[in-house]
């Protein structure tokens, strides 16, 4: 039987990824998308579980959509991905209302589960699966953007994290497979191209054969059609960015002057107590490797405040690193202690209130270097992809080279384009964390 199925998508980019497979093998299955959840046959809520938060955000979106089952058209209500991955059967109690629970190794069966009768309610099994080119997948993005998941898992040991647990060990996908999934985006039109995995440096390593980021970026850069080749979520381990990987990110047009270094802290205690590998002068020499190598770079970095024994001095050291190292792009968060991982068990806490505190003086500091940075762009030009209108639907909104899709700021457009040309705009003022802009003429 063909169902009607509304998917709601929460979480991160690579979370994002596994819903388009998800709704590319429910299309090939026969069965009819929409995105309107009281036309859903079948509602799937696809999950993300890797802080407090989003398992919060998780449980409100499944308890909101509770209703249509009871009222609407709704047969069978799914949660899939990180949130029964991580929780297990014990969801099964606590939300009585879903009927299927489904975890990131065996989402690609949510087709054929819809169909069958099931004698149990949740399917939990290991490692998470990791798509291939052959594998369906709706874009869910802008037509001229995608995302393109070069590995799953993660295989490192960071003391607060949950993904390890959740999504098993760093597996990479192989260098043909990405690059004929590359080209089948390219050939539908995307000309951005976005690369993510937990960890991108760490690609190919599992592999052992020589596969390596730098290996599959000079695949990427031949595909004929994209214009930008982005990467997300890149360890700052000084080993992996090698001078060669710097010199082609550096000589090669295609690949954007953009790097994402989520580095957490400066302080090595707090370094090593969260379990990462870098010390704090290793972070600042990569940094300034870096910048060596490709002075034009905008860095983005994420970063955790108030870790367990984080004190007055470690974070002063923080906020000082932050006003030097002049990130172009800065997301911080407040650790969230979670259970299972190694930092539950850390003594000295840090009060919330603390923690609140210097997450606000941390992004006002931010606040004013990405400020400054902005207003050096007034009166230059700059080439835009065009992404639509912007919330209000009052001007247009695109962004330029150094902003990555939904995480970095935009440029607020004047001027007429439609969504998916790149045009050339003479920028004429700065915000925070935006830039406005007028278009001057549309690119070929
Ligand atoms: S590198 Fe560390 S923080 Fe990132 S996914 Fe792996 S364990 Fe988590």
């Amino acid at each position: 039987m063909k169902e009607t199925v509304c998917l709601v998508s929460l979480g991160c980019p690579k979370n994002l990824v596994d819903s388009e497979v998800i709704l590319g093998l429910l299309s090939e299955e026969g069965h009819f998308l929409t995105t309107d959840p009281s036309k859903g046959e079948v509602i799937i809520v696809n999950t993300c579980s890797f802080i407090k938060d989003a398992s919060q955000e998780a449980i409100e979106t499944i308890l909101r959509l509770t209703p249509y089952k009871r009222e609407g058209r709704c047969r069978l209500l799914i949660v899939s991905g990180c949130l029964p991955q991580r929780y297990g059967k014990i969801l099964e109690k606590e939300l009585p209302e879903v009927d299927l629970f489904v975890g990131t190794g065996s989402f690609h069966k949510i087709p054929h589960l819809i169909t069958q009768k099931r004698k149990r309610k949740s399917f939990l099994s290991g490692q998470t699966f990791l798509y291939n080119d052959q594998t369906p997948r709706i874009l869910s993005t802008p037509p001229s953007t995608a995302y393109l998941k070069i590995a799953e898992g993660c295989s490192r040991t960071c003391t607060f994290c949950t993904v390890p647990k959740i999504r098993g060990p760093y597996r990479s996908r192989r260098i043909p497979s990405i690059l004929k999934e590359a080209k089948r985006l390219a050939d539908q039109g995307a000309r951005e191209l976005t690369l993510i995995a937990q960890d991108t440096t760490a690609y190919g390593e599992d592999l052992r054969d020589g596969t390596s980021l730098e290996g599959l970026l000079k695949g990427l850069v031949r595909v004929e059609g994209l214009r930008w080749i982005r990467i997300l979520y890149a360890y700052p381990s000084s080993a992996r960015f090698t001078e060669s990987l710097l010199e082609l990110i550096s000589r090669e047009e295609k690949i954007c002057p953009y790097l994402d270094l989520p580095i957490q802290h400066i302080d090595d205690q707090i370094l090593r107590r969260m379990g990462r590998r870098s010390k704090g002068r290793e972070i600042q020499d990569l940094i300034g490797k870096i910048r060596t190598f490709i002075p034009e770079i905008a860095l983005r970095t994420s970063l955790i405040v108030g870790f367990p024994g984080e004190n007055e001095s470690q974070f002063n050291a923080l906020l000082h690193f932050v006003e030097e190292a002049q990130f172009d792009h800065l997301g911080a968060f407040q650790y969230s202690p979670e259970e299972g991982t190694p930092a539950f068990r850390l003594s000295n806490p840090v009060p919330e209130e603390v923690k609140e505190e210097r997450l606000r003086i941390l992004m006002e500091a931010q606040k004013k270097i990405s400020l400054k940075k902005y207003r050096r762009m007034v009166g230059r030009k700059a080439e835009v992809l065009v992404e639509g209108m912007d919330s209000e639907r009052t001007v247009l909104r695109g962004r330029i080279q150094t902003q990555a899709p939904e995480i970095d700021g935009c440029v607020f457009l004047k001027g007429k384009a439609r969504p998916g040309d790149w045009v050339k705009a003479l920028i004429t003022q700065a915000l925070p964390y935006d830039l406005v802009g007028k278009i001057q003429r549309i690119l070929p």
